[in-house]
């Protein structure tokens, strides 16, 4: 039971998701949203940001790679804190 508890934490810490926006693969518990990573939840919906940490081009915090939607590169900048 404890062996079982214990893989499931596991899972829940580390278990990643593709975001519907942008495509990237993101690290569940990193976004407030199930569906979107934690960079176009904050777009879209003022979430709070990951403060990415970029190692090859992946955050190793979030697992976020970099990728925009073409809606979310069409938006006015100022609306974009980049
Ligand atoms: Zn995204
Ligand atoms: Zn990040």
């Amino acid at each position: 039971m404890i062996l079982i508890y214990t893989n499931m934490k596991i899972e829940k810490i580390f278990s990643t998701a593709f975001c519907n926006e942008c495509g990237s693969k993101f690290l569940k518990r990193s976004s407030k949203m199930k569906s979107l990573c934690a960079e176009c939840s904050h777009i879209i919906y003022g979430y709070k940001n990951c403060g990415h940490v970029f190692e090859n081009g992946v955050c190793v915090k979030c697992l976020w790679d970099g990728s925009r939607s073409e809606y979310i590169v069409s938006l006015p900048k100022e609306e974009v804190n980049l």
